[in-house]
């Protein structure tokens, strides 16, 4: 069955001029783009969307991070769209990230690792509505 499943190109990615290459990975491994655009965020929006690891020590520094220079917020649909994305992804440490994953290709560090992946269906679907709205998803 279909699944959508929400990523962002994030800020270090976007800085070193690696958003078209990643792209293209993210397309050439089956995933449509059913939406896309490049915006900037806040802290308190970064914050917003990572409310669930709040009380992580890292917290601070990765909103900080989120909301350090443009992003590109997507949403994509494929067969197993969740699993397979982060499969393409690699491990959050680009040091443990498979070869050839995107991560181990594009990322410097566990906190600036190049891209997000949503980790289940439901935080998919929190993630989506988080940066899109229903227009934008048809
Ligand atoms: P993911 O699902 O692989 O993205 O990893 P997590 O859900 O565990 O963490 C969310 C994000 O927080 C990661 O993608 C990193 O950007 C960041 N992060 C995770 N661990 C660390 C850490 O130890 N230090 C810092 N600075 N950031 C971290």
């Amino acid at each position: 069955m279909l699944q959508r499943t929400f990523s962002i190109i994030k800020p270090d990615a976007v800085k070193n001029g690696d958003a078209g290459a990643i792209l293209a990975e993210i397309v050439k491994a089956g995933f449509k783009i059913v939406s896309i655009k490049r915006i900037s965020i806040s802290r308190p929006q970064a914050e917003g969307f990572y409310h669930v690891h709040a009380a992580r020590p890292f917290f601070g520094e990765l909103c900080e991070f989120m909301s350090s220079g443009p992003i590109f917020p997507m949403v994509l649909e494929k067969e197993n769209a969740i699993a397979d994305l982060r499969k393409l992804m690699g491990a959050t440490d680009p040091a443990a990230a498979e070869k050839g994953t995107i991560r181990q290709r594009f990322a410097t560090s566990i906190g600036e690792n190049a891209i997000h992946g949503s980790d289940g269906e439901e935080t998919a679907a929190f993630e989506i509505g988080y940066f899109f709205a229903g227009v934008e998803l048809m």
